[in-house]
């Protein structure tokens, strides 16, 4: 997490150490994000998909630049066959996170799924 105003690395003040900036605003909007992140990771554990892609729909409109979030939200996707927003999901968290060994893996794994799809579907045509 980056200061909003200077992009200094947060350090757990609730006070930018370099621009003076209140954060506990963010500091509790990003709170609430993580509720509904845990939220949606208790409703994926029931496979309830539907009620944990809300979850993660309101966890990233309230704050979107947590790798995390987008992983699992892509996840979720993936498994009600939204896979075009599951891609969209996994490459805004290797935006956020270039080195996400996950997002790579995700979105590898899915492409080559949709390609098999793809090539199984013109086999029966
Ligand atoms: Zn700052």
């Amino acid at each position: 997490m980056k200061c909003p105003v200077c992009r200094a690395p947060f350090r757990g003040d609730p006070v930018c150490s370099r621009c003076q900036t209140n954060l506990l605003p963010l500091l509790e909007i990003r709170h609430h994000a993580f509720c509904y992140y845990n939220q949606a990771l208790e409703q994926a554990k029931k496979q309830q998909w539907e009620q944990a892609a809300a979850s993660m729909d309101a966890a990233v409109d309230q704050f979107q630049s947590q790798t995390e979030f987008h992983l699992l939200r892509g996840k979720i996707l993936a498994h009600l066959h939204r896979y075009h927003e599951a891609i969209h999901a996994w490459q805004t968290a290797l935006h956020l996170n270039p080195s996400s060994t996950e997002a790579q893996k995700c979105l590898s794994t899915l492409t080559d799924l949709i390609q098999q799809m793809k090539l199984s579907t013109q086999r029966k045509n």
